[in-house]
């Protein structure tokens, strides 16, 4: 039965981490992973997520089975985080939200509802995206292409190509498009950018997939979930993943969800029978852990005062390692513009190091970036950065 079976290619990233734990060096870097590490270089168990956990236990409840699209007060607490708990299109119960699998699980709904729906549709991801973006609309059935994104010249957003490509694109094309803290460049669209995008994407009749990985680790909570006002302001039906991996630090518990807004209740009430269909058929129903944590940090007012707290530790402290590497980088003669470091959000950073120079980065001091330059400054610390640092600055040098 199995003879023919092909070998899959290896996933890159987890393939670099494999050669990064084979590394015998003991001052290796991993930068490779997209995972936040406190300043300790550890991945945080937020205090918040902490004291929900001892509450739940304090009072353990049998496990049953979820309804198919979670848990309802975590569907709502979704709701509230990322249209607002206040925004007519909840008020007005418009929007279908179902629990999901982590920010994947989210998108992978998304997909297969809107295959069924709009089959022939073409999807366009950025160039370059998160590399999942591709493969799970391509295993949907969709043919899925780029629009330009990276401006590797100017340091930044190439959004004239981008408007161009959404302009020429067919009405019902599929837009996926990254809420903030772009993986992997770190560059995002301004808001008046992103009044462009919004315009494009209405006037062309696109649909919007917001993929939001990453809300509260770029400029804040509300601040990075601006973009889904716009477009909630613009009247557009669209759909919106979540992830809370990060935002938690709850990578394992697969924690995330998918909101599609509709233009009436009735409209949403249809909508989610069919996203209930999707789930029923791939995997039944959602898991209870992380999403009741979720639920519970979110709508209790101490616990959720302390997750926003440690969420902007996290931010915070980014930023601070963003600041510090240009300065390492200055310090060991670096000359170049590195503005760009601290231009970019969240937790990678596009170095616009080659991938020759990533290679050596790796072979010659065990500092473990992807090949196309990214790096995660989640995992940079005091202790690791002046070495990283001068690295980077040898290898610029050549
Ligand atoms: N979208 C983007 C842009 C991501 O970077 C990630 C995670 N790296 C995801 C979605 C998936 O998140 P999750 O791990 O919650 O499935």
């Amino acid at each position: 039965l199995f003879a023919a079976v092909e070998m899959a290619p290896r996933d890159p990233i987890l393939g670099l981490n494999e050669q990064f734990n084979a590394d015998t060096n003991p001052a290796k870097v991993n930068l490779g992973v997209g995972v936040y590490y406190d300043e300790n270089g550890k991945l945080p168990l937020l205090r918040c997520v902490a004291e929900a956990e001892a509450q739940m236990q304090a009072a353990p409840k049998a496990r049953g089975y979820l309804p198919i699209d979670g848990i309802a007060a975590y569907d709502q607490a979704v709701q509230g985080l990322v249209f607002g708990a206040d925004s007519a299109a909840v008020r007005e119960a418009r929007v279908a939200t179902v629990q999901a699998l982590g920010g994947t699980g989210g998108l992978k709904i998304g997909a297969d509802f809107l295959k069924r729906l709009s089959p022939d549709a073409q999807v366009l991801i950025s160039d370059p995206s998160w590399e999942n973006h591709r493969a799970l609309f391509t295993n949907a059935g969709f043919k899925v292409s780029t629009y330009p994104y990276y401006d590797a010249e100017q340091r930044g957003i190439h959004v004239a190509g981008m408007l161009a490509t959404l302009q020429a694109a067919a009405p019902g094309t599929i837009v996926v498009l990254h809420a903030c803290c772009h993986n992997p460049t770190g560059y995002d669209l301004s808001a008046e950018q992103w009044a462009q995008v919004v315009e494009v994407v209405k006037a062309r009749g696109l649909v919007a997939f917001l993929d939001m990985a990453y809300q509260g680790f770029g400029e804040g909570i509300a601040e990075d979930g601006a973009v889904v006002q716009q477009f909630l302001a613009a009247g557009l039906d669209f759909f919106v993943s979540t992830s809370f991996s990060k935002s938690f630090s709850l990578y394992g518990e697969r924690v995330g969800a998918l909101s599609v807004v509709c233009v009436s209740p009735e409209e949403a009430k249809r909508v989610l029978s069919q996203l209930k269909i999707v789930i029923r058929t791939n995997y039944s129903n959602p898991p209870t852990h992380g999403a009741q944590v979720v639920a519970m940090v979110l709508s209790t007012p101490a616990l959720r005062a302390m997750w926003e707290e440690e969420l902007a530790g996290m931010r915070l402290r980014i930023r601070e390692m963003r600041q510090a590497l240009v300065a390492e980088l200055k310090a060991a003669g670096v000359s170049q513009d590195l503005s760009f470091v601290t231009r970019q959000k969240g937790m990678f950073s596009y170095s616009g190091l080659n991938a020759a120079q990533m290679q050596r980065l790796r072979s010659e001091f065990g500092i473990y970036g992807v090949d196309s330059g990214r790096i995660c400054v989640a995992a940079l610390n005091g202790k690791n950065l002046k070495a990283v640092a001068a690295a980077m600055a040898a290898v610029i040098a050549g």
